[in-house]
């Protein structure tokens, strides 16, 4: 039996072809799925009855299957979807007035390693499917239209980011498809400028996502040099933030919106300081050189959600205005993400999940000597020097 959610229309019309079924047959099978969240065939009504007895032998909608679900107070409710083998994926709904966000998880765990993350002290497990991808939107979607008591048409998800769990651009095959799933106008309907994909940096996928489904992209970027973000995001190794930044603005070539959003976690005493946010700040302007030409760019300061293994803390709400401030002066949009969901642990960062540690990553880490991020200077103390606990 095949997964009907694993397809994109241009996919699904070439399995309708295979079948027998003209291309067209697709659509009308696209349209019942994903935007009448119907599974039964035999409700397909305007399906020819030797269609739907060939799906009925063939083919079916698998839904996740819901481990447990959380509502905060604040109306963030969190999914986690049992994935089989062990592994578990976490969902994020984020309510707010005249939109509705969905924060969907690429993989179970994550490779990338970035200190500061829950997920990455996880490990990776394994990707997941465009069908597991997508299972995540149509779940929500549909299970909130229902609770919510949405007329046809009216949608209860306005937004989907690709920050949940896993690196997406590491997931690339089954990510594109995907995509193409929310944007199409027989699914989801979703404009480029409300799918966002959140990447670390992995530069060539970037140029690739670029080419073949530009949607809104967010840069996590969380250092203002490669000396610290060698140590934040490991990633910075293989693509340093020149590159990264030349990436991004080869991006906004193609992109549905004229800037990239920059992502930055701040993080008491390492990367928040106000001559960091100075270097950062040249860094994004650049001096309209070749060699440093500036990226059209907001920022978005994420609060850090503290959890236990990360020896890491959240930068006190002073010294985060203070660092916007300095950005808004030099002219750069510049916002404080509002944390939401704390109290399911379902704020950025924290969406651990139950993965398996398959890696052994926390017991290696746990054998290995700390790593300490070296400050400038200027801050180093005895109270400040920072040993991180990795996020990811
Ligand atoms: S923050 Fe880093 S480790 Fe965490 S999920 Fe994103 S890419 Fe992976």
């Amino acid at each position: 039996m095949v997964n009907l959610l694993q397809f994109d229309r241009g996919a699904l019309a070439e399995w309708c072809e295979q079948q027998g079924e003209q291309a067209f047959r697709a659509t009308q099978l696209f349209r019942w799925i994903h935007q009448r969240g119907e599974r039964d065939f035999a409700a397909m009504s305007n399906l020819a009855k030797s269609f739907r007895d060939k799906l009925v032998a063939s083919a079916e909608v698998v839904d996740l299957a819901v481990a447990s679900e959380q509502v905060a107070e604040d109306g963030t409710i969190k999914w986690l979807f049992d994935v089989g083998a062990g592994d578990a994926v976490e969902t994020v709904f984020i309510p707010e007035t005249g939109r509705g966000t969905l924060c969907i998880s690429s993989q179970a765990g994550c490779a990338v390693n970035c200190r500061f993350c829950a997920t990455g002290h996880q490990g990776f497990s394994r990707n997941l499917t465009t069908a597991e991808i997508v299972a995540q939107l149509w779940h929500a979607e549909f299970e909130l239209r229902r609770r919510l008591g949405l007329r046809e048409g009216e949608r209860a998800i306005t937004n989907v980011v690709m920050m949940g769990m896993g690196e997406p651009l590491q997931n690339y095959s089954q990510l594109v498809p995907a995509l193409r799933t929310m944007l199409d106008d027989h699914g989801y309907g979703l404009s480029r400028r409300r799918v966002t994909v959140s990447t670390s940096g992995v530069v060539p996928m970037m140029d690739r996502l670029r080419d073949d489904c530009p949607v809104a992209l967010a840069v996590s970027l969380h250092a203002p040099d490669d000396a610290l973000r060698d140590e934040l995001v490991p990633l910075n190794r293989k693509y340093p933030i020149a590159e990264l930044l030349a990436s991004a603005r080869r991006y906004l070539e193609r992109a549905p919106r004229d800037f990239i959003t920059i992502e930055y976690c701040m993080l008491d005493g390492v990367n928040d300081s106000p001559a960091q946010a100075e270097a950062l700040l040249a860094l994004l302007h650049g001096d309209g050189t070749a060699a440093a030409p500036g990226l059209a760019c907001k920022v978005n300061l994420i609060p850090f959600n503290p959890f236990a293994a990360s020896g890491l803390k959240r930068s006190p709400a002073a010294r985060v205005a203070a660092f916007a401030a300095v950005l808004q002066e030099g002219g750069i949009v510049t916002t404080i993400r509002k944390t939401r969901g704390d109290d399911i642990a379902a704020a950025c960062g924290q969406l651990a999940g139950e993965v398996q540690d398959r890696t052994r990553v926390v017991e290696r880490r746990a054998r290995a000597a700390p790593v300490r991020v070296a400050l400038p200077a200027s801050r180093r103390s005895a109270g400040e020097a920072v040993a991180p606990g990795r996020r990811s």
